[in-house]
């Protein structure tokens, strides 16, 4: 089965590392192995959100890499097409960026059946290009991998119950797998000159937040109010628009418990969110995360696509107010409740098995 992976974007080289592991342990014992080439789209492109993950995860080096930086989802699927047309039986993305529509649409003129990895989660925010990309891509794929069943009641929702399957979270598959590798190897913490549960951590990068001046004012005059040092690997989106702005600037300044550093690779974030007292983000892995660890999160948006964290009390929807971030902080819980639908730690081998049950 010869399988094109495309795939552009920081979170999708961290749950790809996993699935081409599983891939490959898979070969070493089957009869029937996956070839498995990978489409690098160059959505994301600096060292540090792309070829770090490549260096450090072991990723297979992509054969193709684009250079889709900045490009519109119709530009990158046009990119894409003349490089997989004849050249695979499946086309396999992950979770909701550009470059997974991109990927999902080339596939689709290309007549590629598609494989979805993270299919049926939904904000219901339609004003997330990731709620598009994530429903048009589920809308045209032949395996739809869930990794919850609240993802699965989603596509039964629209209409689809054909190809989905729950299979738990490849998230939650590389958290396992990578911490011990990232305790031993990682140095983040004494370069920081942090100490366990002496500090919280922060990611700020959607473009919700990162488009809206306010919102972005708002989260760090609660910063500035947190008297805990507050570590924040600072995404090129955020601090591009931070440097842009004096407003935004000036309040970074008044922050001086905020300590911003450049986006670290994932065995440092690892690290860095296992430590954490708290997590306070608006990224849709780091709430995952943050559980994985058993580290209270604090979401900076108004909904989650990872309904299980917020209903267990793991994570708390706070929105961008100043008030309710602070509020959050003061008041941190430590729930007893654990979350099955993630899995074992075995989504990916999960994914394969079927795929070749199914899929040959
Ligand atoms: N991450 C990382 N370094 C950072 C910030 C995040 O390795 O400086 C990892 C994080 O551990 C998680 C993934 O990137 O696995 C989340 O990606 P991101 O927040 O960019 O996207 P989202 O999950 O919101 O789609």
């Amino acid at each position: 089965m010869r399988i094109i992976t495309i795939i552009g974007a920081r979170p999708q080289f961290i749950k790809a590392a996993i699935v081409s592991y599983a891939i490959q342990q898979h070969n070493a014992q089957s009869s029937l192995p996956i070839e498995e080439t990978i489409l690098h789209t160059g959505q994301h492109y600096d060292y540090n959100m792309s070829q770090v993950f490549f260096d450090e995860l072991q990723i297979p080096a992509p054969r193709w890499h684009l250079s889709c930086n900045g490009c519109t989802v119709t530009e990158m699927r046009d990119a894409i097409v003349p490089y997989i047309r004849g050249k695979a039986d499946y086309v396999m993305v992950y979770g909701d960026t550009n470059s997974t529509l991109a990927g999902a649409l080339a596939a689709e003129q290309c007549g590629i059946p598609i494989i979805h990895i993270e299919a049926g989660l939904r904000s219901y925010n339609n004003q997330m290009a990731e709620e598009y990309n994530r429903t048009e891509t589920d809308r045209r794929s032949r395996y739809l991998f869930a990794p919850t069943h609240t993802a699965i009641e989603n596509l039964r929702r629209e209409g689809i119950t054909k190809g989905v399957y729950h299979t738990g979270d490849v998230m939650q598959d590389a958290t396992l797998f990578f911490t011990r590798q990232a305790e031993e190897h990682s140095e983040i913490l004494q370069q920081s000159g942090i100490r366990d549960k002496e500090y919280y951590l922060a990611t700020i990068h959607r473009a919700e937040t990162t488009n809206d001046e306010e919102k972005l004012a708002h989260i760090l005059s609660a910063f500035a109010r947190i008297t805990t040092p507050v570590i924040l690997p600072l995404h090129p989106r955020t601090k591009g628009v931070i440097n842009q702005s004096e407003r935004l600037l000036s309040l970074v300044r008044e922050a001086t418990m905020l300590h911003i550093i450049e986006s670290v690779s994932y065995l440092d974030m690892l690290v860095l969110e296992r430590h954490a007292a708290c997590i306070l983000t608006d990224s849709g892995g780091v709430q995952k995360e943050a559980y994985f660890h058993r580290v209270p999160c604090i979401t900076m948006r108004e909904e989650t696509e990872w309904v299980e964290t917020t209903a267990t009390g793991w994570n708390r929807l706070v929105g961008t107010d100043t008030e309710r971030i602070v509020n959050a902080v003061k008041n941190l819980t430590m729930p007893e409740t654990c979350i099955s639908e993630y899995g074992d730690g075995h989504a990916a081998d999960k994914i394969i098995a079927i795929l070749c049950k199914n899929a040959y």
